[in-house]
Order: C-alpha cells, then sequence, then structure tokens
C-alpha cells in the first residue's frame, strides 16, 4: 500500500485483543500513519494517541469528502424568491417549517417565511448595528444564529446532508466538546484563529460567523479533504457551533511573511530560504498534479511549522472567486497578467505568483514592487516592468523568477521543473564554501 505520510484511514473492522506492539482499535476509529513508522506499517490512534503495529489490509484510506451541491450550511435559505414562491414551497404546511429569502423588491433585505397553523408570515429580518432581528428584543449576529436560537423551527431544506457527509464513518465532524481553545493566534479575513488542543494535539482553530462565507469555506474545506502532503497545512476536521470552526494542523511559527520580517538576514540563512522555496514548490507541483489552481499564492499565505517546514495553506479559497467578476479583491501585485485582464486563472497563473513569492522570501519578507501603487504595478507590468532581483540573491534564483514572469503562460516553467531547478540550486549552495558556516547551529 503506497500510503504517504500522515494520511489518515478508518479501521475496517475491531482489533480488540492486540498482540504485543499491535495497536488496538474498533471499526470506523481514524487511524494516521506517520511517515517515520511507515515502513514497518504502524499506525497511531487518532483518538488514543497509542501507535502500534497495524495490517494494512484491515484499514481503508479515509475518504475525501465529495463537493456536493447539496453540501449546504444554510439550507433553509433559498435566495431571491418571491413571497407566493417561498409559499409554495413550504408545502405541505406543517407548524415551524420555515425557510429565509431574500426579498426581490428590497434587494439585500431577507425574510423570514414561517408555516403557522396554514398560513405562511413573512417577517422582515432588520439589520440594525451590525446585527440581525425580527423583532427588536433579541439581536443576532448571523442568520445561522438566529434559526439556531429558534430550534424549534423545522429547516424546509436538506439540512441531514451536511451533517450525514460531514459525520459518516470516514467523516469529518469532529467534537467541539473535546476541543480546548487557547489563545488567538492570527486574524484572518473572515474570522479569528485560535489556538488550541484537540484530544490531546495541539491544532489551530479557525472561526467564521458569516454564514455567506461559512458556505464557501465548506467549499474549501470540502477540497482539503482530498489534499495530503507534506508541504500543505493539513484538515484534521470541523465543527458546526455558532457559524464554522475549521481544523487544522497547528503551525507554530506563523506565516512565512512575519517569520522573515522578524528575523530577517542574521538569523535565517540563504540555504535555509532556499528550503522554504523548494517546500512550497512541491505543495505547488502536487497541487498541479491534482489539476487544481490556488489563485492566492503569497507568503502571507504560507505557514511554517515548528521544525521550520514550509506549507501552503489557503488553498481551497480558490474555488470561491469563481464569481468574483470585480478586480477590486484580487490580489494584484502577486496576480498574474492574464489573470487581472481576463481571469485566465491556471496553474500558470500561479507559477507567476510562485515567482512573486520567491521574491518576497528572498527579500526577507518585503511587499513586492515597493513604493508602486496597485494601479502602477498593473499598468506597468503589462507594458513588460519587471521587480529587480533582492539584494543577495543567489542570480539562479533570480533567473527562476524571471521565467515565472514570462508574459506568454506557456512559457513559464511547470511546478515540477522548477522544483529540479531548485534542486540543482540547493546543490551547489549546501556544497559552496562557507555555506556550512552560514548555517545556523539550531533552524530558527
Ligand atoms: P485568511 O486567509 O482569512 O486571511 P488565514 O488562514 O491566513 O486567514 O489566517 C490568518 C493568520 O492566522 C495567518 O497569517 C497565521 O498567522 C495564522 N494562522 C492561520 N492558520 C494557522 C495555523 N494552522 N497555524 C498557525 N497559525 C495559523
Amino acid at each position: 500500500m503506497n500510503w504517504a505520510a500522515g494520511t489518515q484511514c478508518v479501521a475496517k473492522g475491531d482489533h480488540r485483543k492486540p498482540k504485543p506492539g499491535e495497536l488496538a482499535y474498533h471499526k470506523g476509529d481514524i487511524l494516521t500513519i506517520p511517515c517515520y513508522l511507515f515502513s514497518r506499517r504502524e499506525a497511531r490512534h487518532n483518538t488514543t494517541g497509542e501507535e502500534g503495529l497495524i495490517s494494512s489490509t484491515n484499514v481503508r484510506e479515509r475518504e475525501a469528502l465529495r463537493v456536493d451541491p447539496s453540501l449546504s450550511l444554510m439550507p433553509w435559505f433559498h435566495g431571491k424568491i418571491s413571497g407566493p414562491e417561498a409559499v409554495g414551497k413550504l408545502q405541505p404546511a406543517e407548524d415551524g417549517l420555515f425557510l429565509v429569502r431574500e426579498s426581490i423588491r428590497h434587494p439585500g433585505d431577507y425574510v423570514l417565511c414561517i408555516s403557522v397553523s396554514g398560513d405562511v408570515i413573512h417577517y422582515r429580518v432588520i439589520f440594525q448595528d451590525n446585527k440581525l432581528t425580527i423583532d427588536h428584543t433579541q439581536y443576532f449576529y448571523n442568520l445561522i444564529d438566529m434559526i439556531e436560537h429558534k430550534s424549534k423551527l423545522k429547516v424546509c431544506g436538506s439540512f441531514t446532508v451536511l451533517f450525514m457527509s460531514l459525520s459518516s464513518p470516514a467523516g469529518w465532524l469532529l467534537d467541539i466538546t473535546k476541543l480546548t481553545l487557547g489563545e488567538n493566534i492570527g486574524e484572518g479575513e473572515f474570522g479569528a484563529v485560535y489556538e488550541g488542543e484537540y484530544m490531546g494535539q495541539r491544532v489551530a482553530v479557525k472561526t467564521i460567523k458569516c454564514d455567506v462565507t461559512a458556505q464557501a469555506f465548506l467549499q474549501e474545506t470540502a477540497v482539503m479533504t482530498k489534499l495530503q502532503h507534506k508541504n500543505l497545512v493539513r484538515l484534521l476536521g470541523v465543527i458546526l457551533h455558532k457559524g464554522l470552526h475549521i481544523v487544522t494542523e497547528l503551525m507554530i511559527k506563523g506565516n512565512l511573511v512575519n517569520f522573515l520580517r522578524t528575523r530577517g538576514r542574521s538569523v535565517v540563512s540563504s540555504v535555509q530560504l532556499l528550503r522554504f522555496a523548494l517546500d512550497v514548490c512541491e505543495g505547488m507541483e502536487y497541487l498541479e498534479s491534482k489539476k487544481l489552481v490556488h489563485r492566492d499564492l503569497a507568503a502571507r499565505n504560507i505557514l511554517v511549522s515548528d521544525d521550520s517546514v514550509a506549507k501552503v495553506s489557503d488553498f481551497g479559497l480558490t474555488k470561491m472567486d469563481t464569481k468574483v467578476s470585480d478586480n477590486v479583491k484580487l490580489p494584484i501585485k502577486w496576480t498574474a497578467p492574464e489573470a487581472l485582464r481576463k481571469e485566465k486563472f491556471s496553474t500558470k497563473s500561479d507559477v507567476w505568483s510562485y515567482g512573486v513569492l520567491l521574491w518576497e522570501i528572498f527579500s526577507y519578507g518585503r511587499l513586492p514592487y515597493p513604493k508602486m501603487s496597485l494601479k502602477e504595478v498593473k499598468e506597468r507590468v503589462e507594458g513588460g516592468y519587471r521587480m529587480e532581483a533582492p539584494e543577495d540573491c543567489p542570480p539562479g534564483v533570480y533567473s527562476l523568477m524571471t521565467m515565472c514572469w514570462e508574459q506568454e503562460p506557456r512559457k513559464r516553467p511547470a511546478f515540477h521543473k522548477l522544483r529540479e531547478k531548485l534542486e540543482r540550486e540547493m546543490g551547489e549552495h549546501s556544497s559552496s564554501p562557507g555555506s556550512e558556516r552560514s548555517l545556523p547551529a539550531k533552524m530558527p
């Protein structure tokens, strides 16, 4: 069985009476195959944390979550439909059956429609001081909270589909009672990130309170369940409680921009920079092999583990952007010209962003195109302008950057080619005289 390091497996049957050295488990338990034990067919039990030998025929790989259009955090939200249409959907009439719709006459206004004694009552959802209410007595931060509070209501839609998909034996739904939340370690665009502990393992928890965003994140999560690679931040599961919580492995050293800025040249050697570049490249090569486009590759979206391994994160969010038609939200300084112009995203537009990321790495976390406005960057890059090499950047690495910034997407190298070139560069650096001295005794 050729499982990658960290593969998660589900036990097909019970193994209650283990021989010495063997692992005990029950049918449905989740086991992880750690890399250093892989060759000996050992595994770690996700719940008990115990390690021991397993028979690979008694486990199967944990399934990826299918991206199912019916997978909805808000099955009760029916979008822009008219009042009479809402009444039609709330049939057969049953007390408490409800849905939420967007008003056609007043776009942006929401209406809660509830079936009561054979009639449908339409309540306007009022948005006031960043909170929602229908009666001015109770206020909620989002629709999910509001609906959760009215737990006696019955959803018109298939909420169960979501729970079944997530909580099936290979499921990704985690138990909130086993989670201990710790300090806030970051602010995402859509919610805070906390450090935490889940059954003995240190984790990061991203909380998304706004339901529309949570819905989009659910798609990200579904993408993440399919991906397993040492250079991609690993998803452990999700928790649905007052919004959505995405639980991932904890990357103690935070994001790569801060890592480089706070340590600088005196601490981080050029060999370590190359190692980061190679880590990201391998993660991207894996995404490329899965035909997935990241779209937001930048040093801020690279996280660093305790043992200084760089991993790509935020790679499912890409799906969310399909509808974005205004360029305002695109990270201009990282986005390839054809993606800015025609929204033509591809692995080759990721390669462009990777070139910018290389520049960020070798400039120790500087903001690309220093002192240039976004408008200027857009115009000048389109006209052929490219950034200069960062100070002390190895010429071999700068030439990789310029290859990534070829105007023609097909002329840019693929990630596997970039990896080969970087490995060669790494070989030269590690063997050049003095390179050992530039390596700190202990990795930063
Ligand atoms: P967003 O994509 O919404 O901006 P991020 O996922 O990038 O949010 O998270 C914001 C910050 O939180 C990151 O820059 C990083 O510092 C921290 N963070 C996110 N995920 C983790 C993690 N798994 N381990 C450690 N820190 C994290």
